[in-house]
């Protein structure tokens, strides 16, 4: 069986890196005038209910938020706690696995670099490999590091080869990453999904 994942996006972001594909939680042009608000209780009560088997925190920016009492509520109700985080903030809560993309913007603490399960690096141009190994790479050990094109660019050859080489020449732990998800029109999907925004709130990145 497939492992499936309750998403929890979480708003705000000041970091509002131009390609971002979440800018619907922080661009005063599309972030939404009125939100849900939930407690903790109703929150994982849904994600219960969902039947997935791990709930992904992510956003805009989760980290900018407390996440202490959230994680904790999760875990007593038996539901794993994943987090994606540029790393640029200090982590509160309790995770079973951390994705830090790291973000020029606003770089990641050194004691994030240590406590990520993986790294997912965006790949905006061709030197952006070589520049990410320079800035973090000691850490890498041998934890995953997955290399995805910039949404906006990836039809850019260049951007490609320049992720399939560094798979082909330097292995593990090097990937090849993709945002699946896009293609099979998941968002769209979900009854819970707002409209899709612009990257970065830009019209002309496309969506
Ligand atoms: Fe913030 Fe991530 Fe979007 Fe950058 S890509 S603006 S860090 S949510």
């Amino acid at each position: 069986m497939g492992r499936s994942a309750f998403f929890i996006r979480l708003f705000g972001c000041p970091v509002q890196c131009p390609w971002c594909d979440s800018a619907g939680t922080w661009h005063s042009d599309y972030a939404p005038k009125e939100i849900e608000r939930l407690t903790v209780e109703p929150l994982v009560e849904r994600a219960v209910k969902s039947g997935a088997e791990f709930v992904v925190l992510t956003g805009g920016e989760p980290a900018i938020h407390d996440l202490s009492r959230l994680t904790r509520a999760l875990r007593d109700s038996g539901m794993p706690s994943h987090l994606e985080t540029c790393g640029g903030f200090e982590i509160k809560g309790t995770f079973d696995w951390i994705t830090l993309s790291p973000k020029w913007q606003k770089l990641p603490l050194p004691e994030n670099l240590e406590r990520a399960s993986e790294f997912k690096l965006i790949i905006e141009d061709e030197a952006s490999i070589v520049k990410w190994i320079q800035e973090i790479g000691s850490c890498f050990d041998d934890r995953p590091v997955w290399l995805n094109p910039e949404w906006s660019r990836r039809a850019d050859q260049r951007i490609l080869n320049s992720i399939c080489s560094c798979v082909k020449q330097r292995g593990a732990p090097f990937r090849a990453g993709y945002q699946l998800h896009k293609l099979y029109h998941v968002d769209q999907l979900d009854e819970n999904v707002r409209r899709p925004v612009p990257l970065g709130g830009d019209e002309s990145l496309g969506y």
